[in-house]
């Protein structure tokens, strides 16, 4: 793959597998299925912090129903409980009760995360709930969730840039980056 623009973050090295351009894209065609599905109403997008701020910032200039937006952050178990499971929400200062949500995340791994935050914002009775997420790994979702939105369907690598990260660092990068093949993480 010579030429493909490589960068490193900490020890290990990614290349870029989705140009700024072209995440864009896809945020527009997602933001425009979202404002036919949603016409006529008003919607409350929830963007789950940290991973998804530079994606919600990018989709909400291209919403044109009525919204509001909130970021939370979700309080996982720790010790007691394998990856994926959610303690609390923080920082949800709007009343969901009764009205219709979007949930706003960066990335769909094994789903178990996204099952958890939905339960527990269930438990606030929405009116209805619906998942919009940048990129989606297929291959490695173990749980029914219904991802109704979604820009980007990926293979089951290591991803950073565009607001993930890889261990706090590569958040800031504007192209998304994918691990090269020999290595990984963890
Ligand atoms: P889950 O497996 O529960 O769907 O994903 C949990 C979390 O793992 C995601 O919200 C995200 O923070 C992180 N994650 C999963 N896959 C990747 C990836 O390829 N890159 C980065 N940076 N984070 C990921
Ligand atoms: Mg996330």
């Amino acid at each position: 793959m010579q030429g493909d623009k490589v960068i490193r973050v900490l020890d290990k090295e990614f290349v870029v597998s989705f140009t700024e351009e072209e995440i864009r894209k896809e945020i527009r065609r997602v933001a425009a299925e979202i404002n036919a599905d949603y016409e006529g109403r008003e919607v409350i997008f929830l963007a789950v912090l940290n991973g998804s701020f530079m994606f919600a910032a990018d989709l909400l200039r291209e919403i044109r129903v009525p919204c509001e937006i909130s970021f939370v952050k979700f309080a996982s178990y720790r010790g007691t409980c394998s990856t994926g499971c959610v303690r609390e929400v923080m920082g949800l200062d709007v009343d969901i009760a009764g009205r219709p949500v979007i949930v706003l995340e960066d990335i769909v791994d094994s789903g178990l995360t996204m099952l958890h935050v939905l339960e527990t914002l269930r438990e606030r009775e929405p009116a209805s709930i619906d998942v919009c997420t940048l990129l989606l790994k297929p291959e490695r979702l173990q749980a029914a969730l219904d991802v109704r939105y979604c820009c980007k369907r990926i293979p089951a690598d290591f991803i950073v840039g565009y607001g993930l990260d890889y261990d706090g660092y590569g958040r800031e990068l504007r192209d998304i980056y994918t691990l090269r093949q020999e290595q990984s993480v963890n």
